[in-house]
């Protein structure tokens, strides 16, 4: 089958390295001059086993983590992994969620270390890890060696192949979706944080995660990181924003580090001035109306010659490259 796969983010790429492995002759294009240049770069690297979303009715992030670890064994990192709920605010009380994870056999040990605040009324380490993208752009950029790549290249039309992979993250998506531009921040928090991620849910709070293979953490918040939203079927992006988007790390004066600061205070001991190192700026892509259980599937639509990606969490890109090469099995050749 010759199939084109248009986005070349860590679900596109992935795709197409499972496609060309069941004997596809696949076509990989992206408008960035690399692979992994949009969303896929510019998070929090977190690798989801749920714990984040104790109002989804989904839970399928366990075992697509264990699956991720399996793929990109080298771009796991383990390390000190805190989930906090604050006194006041949260949408999900302490016994909620330690109901949550007993439901779903997610291990959580009650226990504070020095850098959260005494006032929180709840909060335990769990065994996530995180994900070095870069370690696994580095994998990824071997295994597409059986695959043409195209990239600086927007693509518009595929009349040579006989499927369509849209790995696009939202764009073409046949529905509304919920566009966000976010900003995630860099920054040098003493050592005592070293090693350490925090996350503060559930609502508008926040978190911090260590940079893998760097001494910085990203730091990101509910509020503050998310600088404009639409509901509809392309995002609309600031005019100030336009060339921070999908551009690595940029130091910018539209920053909202130190608001992003402030919510990080509230659950966090000793942050101090830190030292701000800089932003990366990109558009997240969520399920409209979904505020009530804040889920994050990840969603496959086959069509006429088209198959479509929207992608929940980073974890369950090689779940997703499976499905879809089950169904490209099942097509039939076009002529
Ligand atoms: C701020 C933020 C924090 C997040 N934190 C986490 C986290 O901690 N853990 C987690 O699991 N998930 C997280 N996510 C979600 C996760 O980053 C995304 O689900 C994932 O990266 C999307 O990957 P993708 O391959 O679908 O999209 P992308 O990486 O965005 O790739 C899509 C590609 O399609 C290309 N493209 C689009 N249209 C065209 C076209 N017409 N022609 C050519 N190319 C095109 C784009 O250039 C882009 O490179 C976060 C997202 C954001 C924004």
């Amino acid at each position: 089958m010759r199939v084109a796969v248009v986005g070349a983010g860590l679900f596109g790429a992935t795709t197409a390295v499972e496609l060309a492995r069941k004997g596809h002759e696949v076509d990989l294009f992206d408008r960035h001059s690399d692979i992994m240049h949009g969303a896929s770069m510019a998070n929090c690297a977190r690798l989801h086993m749920g714990y984040h979303y104790p109002r989804s009715p989904y839970n399928g992030m366990a075992t697509q983590a264990a699956e991720f670890a399996e793929r990109f064994p080298d771009a796991v990192v383990p390390g000190r992994h805190f989930y906090v709920i604050p006194k006041q605010g949260s949408l999900t009380s302490p016994e909620q969620f330690l109901n949550f994870c007993t439901l779903h056999g997610l291990p959580y040990r009650t226990w504070r270390p020095p850098v959260v605040r005494s006032d929180v009324a709840l909060c335990g380490q769990v065994p996530e890890s995180l994900i070095d993208l870069n370690a696994v752009r580095t994998q990824l950029h071997g295994e597409l060696r059986g695959v043409r790549l195209h990239l600086g290249r927007r693509f518009c039309d595929a009349p040579d192949f006989d499927i369509t992979v849209l790995a696009t993250y939202g764009q073409g998506w046949p529905e509304s979706l919920r566009y966000e531009v976010c900003e995630v921040a860099l920054i040098r928090l003493g050592v005592h944080f070293a090693g350490h991620s925090v996350v503060c849910i559930d609502g508008p709070f926040g978190c911090i995660d260590p940079l893998p293979g760097t001494d910085m953490h990203l730091l990101y918040d509910v509020v503050n990181s998310v600088h404009a939203a639409n509901v509809g079927r392309a995002p609309e992006i600031p005019e100030h924003l336009l060339s921070l988007l999908d551009c690595g790390v940029v130091r910018t004066a539209h920053t909202r580090v130190q608001a992003m600061l402030q919510t990080a205070r509230g659950f966090l001991r000793g942050v101090g001035m830190p030292e701000y190192c800089g932003s990366m700026f990109t558009v997240r892509v969520v399920l409209p109306d979904v505020e009530a259980t804040d889920e994050r599937p990840t969603l496959i639509r086959p069509g006429e010659r088209v198959i479509r990606i929207l992608s929940g969490k980073l974890g369950a890109a090689p779940a997703a490259a499976r499905e879809v090469a089950a169904m490209v099995r099942e097509a039939v050749p076009v002529g």
